[in-house]
């Protein structure tokens, strides 16, 4: 390209290389004022070499660079010269114990789950492998860029922070020495001078906005009138849009454009085309015409270079302070060295605050510099910290402005101070970072409403987008807190206070935010806005939960921070505002005064988090005991629990009215909340607090109050007030829907009830551990059905460190059932964890409760066990909540209780419903259990006060005189309706008595036996006989249906017979073949030559798949055909680098060993007529037209290029294979083989014919007139008639079906267009034939559709000539005997080296019968395939003789008369040595492939089976097989046999001159045995594929990293795909990476690994593609498509051998196929691209 400059610019580099760097040093060293000397030599030298046009060539720049402006700067350093200084300086240099490698795009990266503090600690890999962490649990990732290894902090793990190879750095390490003292003083003053300058010039000209000046020192004296536009990247703008704005500005071609946008993408400086300026400013006007312009800057082209040089000098400053410590620590004593303006006026001040201005490659070099210098320095790690808190809040304003995401703003540096726990310790008391950043997020948040509450827009993408922003403060939030603290210092508590101040602050503004009210009338018009404030929400709730664990470590800070919260809270209540007057509620003699207020009346929110967070500082007040410690330093007098139920008991009733369907006027978005509320990701900072709070109010006050309140929350107070309610109410049957809606809002606060004193789980609530709170949400989860390991992941709340605490107690609670080559593995329930099973478990949704419940139940019938579920045993509360199971004792409890039951006896109407009664039942179940409980754990002589048997033993009072709980339970069990409620009125009755024991024991007073026991015991034998005798009626029901159904079925078959038919007819076809010849057993069989055994003729009979007609197969009737799909394929290619270069000219006769390009021919195997199947695909066609023209979508199967699916399964077909009887039936009539000739004689009849036939077409060729002379000289051998034509025996059908396949097979095979006159058409035939038996391989022969496809491919391709032309098949026979048996008319002849002999063979078979149909001399056509056999296969012997053992090709040393003398004579040698032991010639059968396809071939050609071809490789079996194909088993028998004519036939072999060529040395060729080719070895490990990945960068734009890295799994190929840079023309059309290769190495096919997503890619064509399973899988047996969750995977080797067989056997296609049969969005995906 050099030459391609102007001469004027090549003369400015040679005077630039004159430029001498020691003499610049020299000189600088000598200089008094530095600065100005440097400066100067910048000015004159920089434009110089970075001003050189539109096309920059980046390598001689950075040449130039180097030699004339950075080699003084490093010579000026040294002091000597670089080459031997900078070495010195690593020498004395003590390297740090941190590894601080700054990771690229796509590498992988890896933390610990169990010692890394949190999840942003991370390793590289090398570390990791050298770290004990390899054997922990670990999560890996790719990393986004940016970001650094933290191997060697100390403080980012808690068990070994280093590596083997930092662990030596480490030594030595306690003693915090300055890094300078290996500097000497000289050094140290000039780094110093040095440094100062060029960081300070970086920084200047970086920061500079002007656009056509310099600043003054660096103007110069001639400047040039260039100026460059400047286009800015943004993330707004998509590629597409920038290409079109290009394309519009500067008037380039879109290919131009596309070049350019790549390169403003990866961006170093954003060079576009030089314009001169008016112009350029015209065109800017144009491309601002959107809404947000891309940014664009016209700038004077000395700017830029200065620029680019700035930028040049930053990375080489990285790549200096690399050399020494000491050098590092003086580049961080110069940029934050304080300036002459005061206070953020130091050079990294300068450049953080320019940072949102500064372009994206400009930001990423300093970037890189900061943290290879200051983050690496730990002294000035702790400044920079320090400089970064103070400029916090102006960096996050520029930031929410900037238009580049948050990974190249200089804000994203926050992770690597605040994740540091001392850093971030000493930013909350020094800098009060948690109050600047909660203030700051504040800031940004302004709009509130009239009560100061958070307001939210309708949620735009706009708003998405800056609030998106505004969530890195979070993030950063969540960065601060994430490590707590092990010991406070009183400044750290007043902080960190003044910080939960600030929060207190935020959550207020939310407190209450978007209240809803209920719609009545009118559905609601606009669904309001919701998301904005639950996104807060999320995003806010581990935040909120690392503030309680904050409180949670310091006794004094959690009665401080509790203190706070209730004077926020009581603050925001304001007293009670919302309801008018207060009303007095009372039932059963109890009375409360409360509020009016109806949920569904006034407004209400579901957002409450200072209730919330009170809730859980509750909570930690009694699991850390302070509330029994200190109870007089806390405020527990001031709280009222009326106050704290209220808000969170309103947002309750709000679900439960939800749910009855009261507010279905207001639309999704309430629904929406209501999920969330519930959800995994919200409900432990919302929901499960809710049930705390309520849980603290009723532990403190009179559980009858609380009920009372409770029940007008939920608007039954009415209800249960009034006694009659339920006879009222059957009544008036015209309320349907209000008794509806009534009844759900009991059964809601019943359900509410059950979770309030079922809900213990928490540590602080009940006496139980993290680890029990786990296991219980795992046994819910898995009660409903197995889960594999990601589900359950998904269904557990995650903490900060994205841990669920699961992997400690699974072992406890389910047993693991490993995947099998599909699917996942699966945890399943311990049967002995069932009785932990509350069907009221209050993370269940109404969908998770019933599919659980039925499941249980499920169990529990095959168990044979009664089908109850009651409440499972429950840990006791704890102290501070002990007192709320009185509840369920209370009377205004024991009086709802009754009521329900009541109106269950009573059996009114619709006043109740089943689920209430369950419900009911439950409570009573619990309160059981709660009782029994206590009497087990009772201390002597302590008062029992829970004494609910009593209770519910004793009738009602005056005036109802109800009966007694108990009495109505035992009512209702022999109620016939309620069947499925019995077994558990029945577990009630006897855990009853089982208490009632237990106190008599217990008690002194003894307890008179109530009646109740003699009925249930009654009831309970009555009740066994009854479930005896249903389960018999049930048995005898069961097996009536089966009878029926198997009728049924019989029927279904008579109706379908035909199918049933044709499948068992094709199954008959085959094996009455098989059958025909039981007598025969395998020993006997011979298939080729004078024994050849008889088979009787087999009539085949056929269905079709489409009329259902049935029809015998014979030559004259109608075709029928095999859907088939002929494909090429390099499946079997030995070098992938060769492809068919020019389709028209290419000679296919001789297949090359390699077999480098073949065409496979597959079939499903289902069979049609051929007019059925014209009719078919004529249909599929004109709909697909039609189609088109409606819909712009494409199918699975492209019409135009001749694909269909079989109409019967499917399958992906372009062709059809006709069905033939045995061709040489039909031909071979004469099998006499007395008198037949042996294979001399024959090879010298056939040469005759040959000799005879080649004068013949000459002299047609050369003229008509003179034939007559030349006729009489032609001797014709004996027999041999060439005038004659043999008449076509087969039916016009199979004529024109024969010609259809075999011009598909040209047409695809060659892709070139149809030409049934082409003589390469039979050709192509021959070679799919032999192809496709080679492909099969070793593969057992016999599988039904592969062998009907086989043996129809065979008999069709030996039919095929009757269709061709007779002298051209000829010809081909002439030509391929030709090749073993030397004649004088054909030249270029492959030597035998170079051809496949299977192929050879297949063909002269194929071919024999045109020649052999103008003899009449009488040797029978089977004797001729012997001898092509015999012919054929002692040339593959001499074949693999030549090519296997090379260095015992070694002639004889005595006398070398002439190089193939000797090579003909020690072949002879080897020929005896080796073919006359019987072990050649069965390794010959077994590792070479010949014979085993000839096996293949001739078994199907003859239609003559072996019963089991490669089952035993025993010797008998051997001999069998040889027999089968006359074969000696002593091989070199065959060449004695035929010595006369091997002999000349060998040494002629011998003497090609590529043979010799070969035997000197000079080329290669293929040995044998060939090998089956397989897919690539993959690793085990697939961390060490993404590395290798992120190492790959895209070959196409110079070094940089691949997006989407793509792993042929065919040759091991790394491709860069999906990618504008990747693209290239493919006929045509632009096409990507992975499609271009396919067509190079798999012919069209191919099989690739993108190894970012982990996922398995097929691709076929330009159209056609799928994604599949990849074959690895972590340790829970699941695949990670997509690597989300990081966890480790490992190579299973069973999947990867199921692709690699889709592979062999050529089902990629159609594996496509089906997939996008199943998936019609795959259909859509423009596979091209990739
Ligand atoms: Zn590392
Ligand atoms: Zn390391
Ligand atoms: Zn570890
Ligand atoms: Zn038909
Ligand atoms: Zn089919
Ligand atoms: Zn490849
Ligand atoms: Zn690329």
């Amino acid at each position: 390209m050099a030459s391609e400059l102007e001469p004027e610019v090549q003369a400015t580099e040679r005077t630039l290389l004159e430029c001498s760097a020691e003499e610049t040093a020299a000189k600088w060293l000598q200089a008094t004022d530095l600065t100005k000397e440097v400066y100067q030599h910048l000015a004159h030298y920089v434009p110089k070499i970075y001003c050189r046009g539109p096309n920059p060539f980046p390598q001689k720049e950075d040449m130039l660079a180097q030699h004339v402006l950075l080699g003084p700067m490093e010579w000026y350093l040294c002091g000597e010269d670089p080459a031997l200084g900078f070495p010195k300086l690593e020498q004395a240099n003590k390297p740090s114990h941190l590894c601080g490698r700054v990771f690229k795009v796509g590498e992988p990266t890896y933390s610990c789950r169990d010692c890394a503090v949190d999840p942003t600690c991370v390793l590289c890999m090398e570390c990791f492998l050298g770290s004990i962490h390899k054997d922990h649990r670990y999560r890996m990732t790719t990393s986004g860029g940016g970001g650094f290894c933290d191997c060697g902090d100390t403080e980012a793990w808690k068990e070994g922070p280093f590596c083997q190879k930092h662990e030596l750095n480490s030594a030595g390490m306690e003693v915090e020495e300055d890094p300078l003292v290996h500097l000497s003083e000289d050094v140290i003053a000039r780094a110093y001078n040095i440094f100062a300058i060029i960081f300070q010039y970086a920084v200047e000209i970086l920061t500079w906005e002007k656009e056509s000046e310099l600043p003054a020192d660096l103007e110069m004296i001639e400047k040039s009138d260039t100026y460059y536009c400047m286009l800015f990247n943004d993330e707004v703008h998509t590629y597409e849009q920038v290409i079109y704005t290009l394309q519009k500005a500067v008037n380039c071609t879109q290919k131009e454009a596309i070049g350019f946008a790549t390169t403003v993408d990866r961006d170093v400086s954003n060079f576009i085309l030089i314009v001169i300026l008016g112009d350029c400013q015209e065109r800017k006007r144009n491309t601002s015409r959107q809404t947000k312009p891309l940014k664009v800057q016209v700038m004077h082209s000395s700017i830029v270079a200065h620029q680019n040089f700035g930028l040049k000098l930053l990375s080489w400053l990285g790549s200096i302070i690399g050399y020494s410590d000491g050098l590092r620590r003086i580049l961080c004593q110069v940029g934050l060295q304080e300036g002459p303006d005061g206070e953020n006026s130091s050079l990294v001040d300068r450049l953080m605050r320019t940072d949102s201005k500064l372009w994206k490659g400009a930001r990423s070099v300093y970037h890189q510099l900061f943290m290879s210098s200051l983050l690496m320095d730990l002294k000035y790690k702790k400044l920079f910290a320090v400089r970064f808190a103070k400029n916090y809040q102006q960096l996050q304003r520029d930031f929410m402005e900037d238009d580049h995401e948050r990974a190249v703003s200089v804000t994203a540096l926050s992770v690597q101070f605040f994740t540091a726990p001392t850093l971030a310790r000493m930013l909350i008391t020094e800098e009060n970072l948690m109050t600047t950043i909660i203030k700051t997020f504040m800031d940004h948040l302004k709009q509130r409403d009239a009560q100061g509450r958070f307001q939210f827009e309708r949620y735009t993408a706009l708003q998405a987008f800056k609030f998106r922003r505004v969530q890195s403060l979070i993030l950063d939030l969540k960065y601060v807190l994430i490590s707590k603290p092990t010991e406070w210092s009183d400044e750290l508590r007043q902080k960190f206070l003044e910080g939960f101040d600030a929060f207190l602050e935020l959550l207020k503004c939310m407190q209450g935010m978007d209240p809803i009210t209920r719609q009545v009338g009118q559905h609601i018009e606009m669904e309001p806005e919701w998301e904005a404030a639950f996104t807060l929400q999320m995003k806010l709730t581990h935040v909120i939960s690392m503030m309680q664990d904050w409180c949670a470590l310091d006794e004094k800070v959690l009665i401080e921070a509790y203190k706070k919260c209730l004077a926020v809270l009581t603050q925001c209540h304001g007293g009670f505002t919302d309801g008018e007057q207060p009303v007095t509620l009372s039932i059963c003699g109890h009375s409360v005064e409360t509020i009016r207020y109806c949920v569904s009346q006034e407004k209400v929110s579901i957002h409450l988090p200072i209730s919330r967070l009170l809730a859980g500082l509750h909570v930690l007040l009694s699991k850390s005991e302070v509330a029994y410690k200190f109870p007089e330093l806390l405020p527990l007098s001031e709280l009222s629990p009326p106050m704290l139920i209220e808000h969170p008991l309103r947002c309750l009733v709000l679900c439960a009215q939800v749910h009855a369907g009261m507010w279905r006027r207001n639309g999704f978005s309430l629904v929406n909340q209501i999920y969330y509320y519930h959800n995994v990701k919200c409900r432990r900072e919302m929901f499960d607090k809710d049930i705390v709070m309520l849980q603290t109010g009723v532990s403190m006050m009179d559980p009858n109050h609380f009920l009372m309140i409770m029940l007008s929350r939920f608007e039954l107070y009415q209800i249960f007030s009034s006694p009659d309610y339920g006879k009222r109410l059957s009544a008036e049957i015209t309320h349907k829907d209000v008794v509806q809606q009534n009844n759900t809002l009991i059964e809601e606060m019943l359900y509410l009830i059950i979770m309030l004193v079922g809900e213990r789980y928490s540590p602080g609530v009940g006496q139980v551990s993290a680890m029990d709170e786990i296991k219980r949400e795992i046994i819910h989860q898995l009660s409903i059905k197995p889960m594999a390991h990601s589900e359950l992941v998904k269904s557990l709340p995650e903490d900060e460190n994205k841990e669920t605490g699961m992997e400690s107690v699974i072992e406890a609670v389910a047993h693991f059932r490993k995947p099998g080559l599909t699917g996942r593995g699966m945890y399943e329930l311990k049967p002995e964890c069932a009785k932990e099973f509350n069907l009221y478990f209050y993370h269940f949704s109404r969908a998770e409760q019933s599919k659980a419940e039925e499941a249980q139940r499920k169990l529990k019938r095959q168990h044979r066990e009664d089908s109850a579920l009651p409440p499972p045993v429950l840990p006791p509360f704890c102290p501070l909540f002990a007192s709320l199971v009185n509840i369920l004792q209370s009377d205004v409890m024991l009086y709802i209780m009754g009521t329900i039951l009541r109106w269950a006896v009573e059996r009114h109407g619709y006043a109740w419903s089943e689920s209430m009664l369950q419900r009911v039942l439950h409570l009573i179940g619990m309160a059981l259990q709660e009782e029994k409980q206590h009497l087990e754990n009772a201390v002597e002589e302590h008062v029992l006060t829970f004494t609910f048997t009593q209770k519910i033993s004793k009738p009602g009072d005056a005036p109802n005189n109800s009966p007694s709980i108990l009495a109505m339970l035992e009512t209702l069990q022999n109620a016939p309706s309620l069947e499925v409620h019995k077994d558990m009125i029945r577990w009630i009755l006897k855990t009853f008595n089982t208490i009632k024991k237990l106190r008599e024991s217990s008690s002194t007073s003894p307890v008179v036996e109530t009646e109740g026991t003699i009925m249930e015991e009654s009831t309970r034998d009555k009740d066994k006989a009854e479930r005896k005798r249903k389960a018999e009626i049930a048995r005898l029901r069961r097996e009536k249906i089966m009878a029926q159904m198997s009728e049924m079925q019989r029927h279904f078959i008579d109706e379908n017979r035909e199918l049933f038919q044709q499948t068992l007819e094709l199954d008959a076809s085959a094996s009455a073949v098989l059958d025909s010849s039981p007598m025969v057993s395998d020993t006997a069989l011979t298939a080729l030559g004078p024994a050849q055994t008889q088979v009787p003729e087999q009539r085949q009979f056929v269905t079709c798949i489409l009329c259902q007609e049935e029809q015998e197969v014979t030559e004259e009737s109608r075709a029928m055909v095999l859907a088939a799909f002929i494909q090429r394929s390099t499946v079997l290619s030995k070098n992938r680098t060769k492809f068919i270069q020019d389709p028209e000219k290419y000679d296919p006769l001789f297949m090359h060993p390699d077999l480098s390009c073949g065409t496979h021919t597959g079939s499903c195997g289902h069979v049609m007529h051929a007019h059925c199947w014209q009719r078919y695909f004529d249909s599929v066609q004109a709909k697909e037209q039609r189609r088109q023209q409606r819909l712009r979508f494409h199918t699975s199967y492209d019409v135009e290029s001749g694909e269909f699916l079989c109409p019967l399964c499917e399958c992906l077909s372009n062709t059809v294979i006709p069905l033939l009887l045995p061709p040489r039936s039909i031909f071979n009539r004469r099998l006499i083989f007395s008198d037949q000739p042996s294979l001399a004689q024959w090879i010298r009849t056939i040469s005759q014919q040959i000799k005879a036939l080649l004068v013949l077409r000459k002299e047609e060729n050369a003229a008509t007139s003179k034939n007559s002379e030349n006729r009489n000289e032609l001797e014709l051998p004996e027999g041999f008639k060439p005038n004659f034509h043999p008449k076509n025996p087969y039916s016009d059908s199979i004529k024109e079906m024969l010609t259809t396949f075999g011009t598909a097979t040209y047409k695809v095979g060659l892709k070139v267009h149809p030409n049934e006159e082409d003589p390469r058409v039979p050709i192509m035939c021959w070679g799919s034939c032999a192809y496709t038996i080679q492909s099969i391989g070793k593969r057992i022969f016999g599988s039904r559709p592969c062998d009907d496809c086989l043996r129809s491919l065979t008999r069709f391709a030996a039919a095929h000539w009757t269709v061709a032309s007779l002298p051209v098949v000829q010809g081909h026979f002439c030509k391929l005997f030709a090749a073993l048996v030397p004649n004088d008319s054909y030249e270029d002849l492959p030597c035998i080296l170079d051809i496949d002999m299977f192929h050879l063979l297949v063909g002269l078979v194929l071919a024999l019968p045109a020649l052999q149909c103008q003899d009449f001399s009488g040797i029978s056509l089977s004797t001729g395939d012997l001898h092509i056999f015999h012919l054929v296969t002692m040339a593959h012997i001499v074949q693999i003789l030549f090519t296997s053992r090379p260095e015992e090709n070694g002639m004889d040393q005595g006398n070398p008369t002439s190089e193939e003398e000797s090579a003909v004579l020690s072949l002879y040698r080897m020929l005896q040595q080796y073919t006359g032991s019987p072990c050649f010639a069965h390794r010959f059968w077994h590792q070479v492939a010949f014979l085993q396809c000839t096996f293949v071939y001739i078994s199907l050609f003859y239609t003559l089976l072996f019963s089991s071809p490669f089952a035993v490789p025993g010797t008998s079996h051997f001999e069998h097989l040889c027999n089968y194909l006359s074969l000696p088993t002593n091989l070199f028998g065959l060449f004695q046999e035929n010595r006369e004519i091997m002999n000349s036939l060998i040494e002629s072999w011998c003497h090609d001159s590529e043979v010799k060529r070969y035997l000197r040395g000079e080329r290669d060729a293929i040995s044998y045995p060939r090998g089956a080719n397989k897919l690539i070895d993959l690793p085990e490990d697939y961390s060490s594929l993404i590395n290798q990945a992120s190492n790959f960068s895209c070959p196409k734009s110079g070094g940089d990293k691949s997006r989407a890295p793509t792993l042929c799994l065919v040759c091991g190929s790394l491709l860069c795909s999906q990618s504008y840079c990747c693209q290239t023309e493919l006929e045509g059309e632009d096409v990507g990476a992975c499609t271009a290769h396919t067509y190079s190495c798999g012919s069209g096919a191919g099989i690739f690994l993108r190894v970012r997503e982990c996922q398995v890619l097929f691709l076929a064509g330009k159209t056609k593609g799928c994604f599949y399973s990849p074959p690895y899988l972590d340790d829970y047996g699941e695949t990670d498509q997509g690597l989300r969750r990081g966890n480790p995977l490992h190579l299973c080797r069973e999947r990867f051998k199921k692709i690699q067989k889709l592979w062999q056997q050529h089902s990629v296609t159609e594996e496509i196929g089906h997939a996008q049969e199943a998936n019609q969005t795959l259909v859509g995906i423009d596979w091209q691209h990739l």
